[in-house]
């Protein structure tokens, strides 16, 4: 048991990785402040019902999938119901007709023009096209022993260079290894058995997170250096290389522009379809279709397209870490420098320098929270 009990702790960003920490500490009698820069809580995950009564994630479509006995969800869903909803997404062709993403057999069909009658046939074509010799050491050659050239050229090496401004070759492996390739029917963008949104959205779900006697927030109010010394703690979820003055260099980040259209054509083939071509977006999302956007009505659907772009063109919004080696060993000096700093520990995706989906920021600041209680070292 803490000595110095209900002493004040700070947390910078009213985000999943702030809030998180900021319940469990709140339930175990902390008194906490948290702090956001921006206009509303919730950080990336946030959402809103508009004029339309479409609910809109205003940074991008979020879709929630992990495993049923995950602790993560077990907490999240303490603080909302979940409506079942498994994520599709297709890419757009050069001949406009739209095929599913990730690959799998109607994909190859589609695109090669051919019929498998069952699953070894479809995975003995995929065995014939992909490069099994190579042994994948980046993103690029990740693509190529997967699936081989033509599918790479097609669905996966123009995407890339745009969402992330580099050639896939200089991006560590484990970006391009997120999508997995599948030689049956199976259409769904995720595999876990828990895939599902916040029945009334992730606001709501956030508000209810941080509805707690010991919870105190300020929207609006940015954090500056000196604000932790009348805190027993603080946990900043603000980019770390900023933090330090960028003394060790900018750490890469992608940005994204987010631009909405209202549209009155026919409902998307799914939630999301995909521009893998050289064109700037990346991916357009039809709010309507989502099960949790309920009583849309009106002529005109509202669909946003995203274009990633440098942090030149949109200054403050961090969305992707870019992971390269240099950056990695960048990273790491401000690591190093950050355990100096005994009461302070950075937290989310722009303290940890990892791009981290909602599940594992969860379950990350759960640990983190706990370790704190506990009296562990939690810059380990
Ligand atoms: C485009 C996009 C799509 C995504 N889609 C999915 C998905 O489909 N499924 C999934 O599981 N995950 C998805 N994610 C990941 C998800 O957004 C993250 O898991 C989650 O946002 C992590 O929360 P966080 O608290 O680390 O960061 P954030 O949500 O970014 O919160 C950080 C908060 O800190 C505040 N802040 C920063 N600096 C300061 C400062 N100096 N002073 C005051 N406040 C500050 C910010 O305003 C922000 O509100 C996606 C992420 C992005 C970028």
């Amino acid at each position: 048991m803490f000595k110095f009990d209900r002493k004040k702790i700070l947390i910078v960003g009213a985000g999943l990785a702030g809030s998180t920490i900021g319940r469990v500490l709140a339930e175990n009698n902390f008194k906490v402040m948290i702090i956001d820069k921006r206009n509303h809580i919730a950080g990336n995950v946030f959402d809103f019902i508009n004029n339309n009564n479409e609910r809109i994630h205003k940074y991008g479509p979020h879709l929630l999938h992990c495993r049923k006995n995950s602790e993560a969800l077990k907490f999240l869903s303490r603080f909302t119901k979940w409506v079942k909803y498994e994520h599709k997404v297709r890419a757009l062709l050069q001949n406009g007709k739209t095929t599913p993403l990730p690959i799998n057999k109607s994909t190859l069909e589609d695109v090669f023009n051919r019929f498998f009658k069952d699953e070894n046939e479809t995975r003995e074509f995929l065995e014939s096209i992909r490069n099994k010799e190579l042994i994948p050491t980046n993103t690029d050659e990740f693509f190529e022993s997967s699936v081989g050239n033509t599918l790479s050229d097609l669905f996966f090496r123009p995407y890339t260079r745009k969402m992330w401004g580099l050639e896939p070759k200089d991006l560590n492996i484990s970006v391009g290894s997120r999508l997995p390739v599948r030689t049956n029917n199976d259409d769904r963008y995720f595999n876990d058995e828990f895939q599902a949104l916040p029945e009334k959205g992730y606001s709501e779900m956030v508000e209810n997170m941080l509805d707690h006697k010991n919870i105190q927030i300020n929207l609006n109010t940015s954090y500056f250096k000196g604000m932790e010394e009348n805190y027993y703690h603080s946990f900043l979820s603000i980019p770390i290389d900023e933090f330090f003055n960028f003394k060790f260099g900018k750490l890469p980040y992608r940005s994204i522009i987010f631009e909405e259209k209202l549209e009155n054509g026919f409902d998307f083939d799914a939630p999301v379809i995909n521009f893998t071509d050289n064109s700037p977006f990346t991916r357009k999302t039809q709010w309507n279709l989502f099960p949790n956007s309920y009583n849309f009505e009106g002529k005109f659907k509202t669909v946003t397209y995203e274009r990633p772009c440098s942090m030149q063109v949109n200054p403050g919004e961090y969305y992707y870490p870019v992971q390269t080696k240099e950056s990695n060993i960048t990273y790491s000096k401000y690591v190093k420098l950050s355990k100096q700093e005994s009461s302070l520990t950075f937290i989310g995706r722009t303290g940890l320098f990892k791009y981290i989906d909602m599940i594992p920021a969860v379950e990350i600041h759960m640990r983190i929270a706990k370790k704190f209680l506990q009296g562990i070292d939690i810059s380990k």
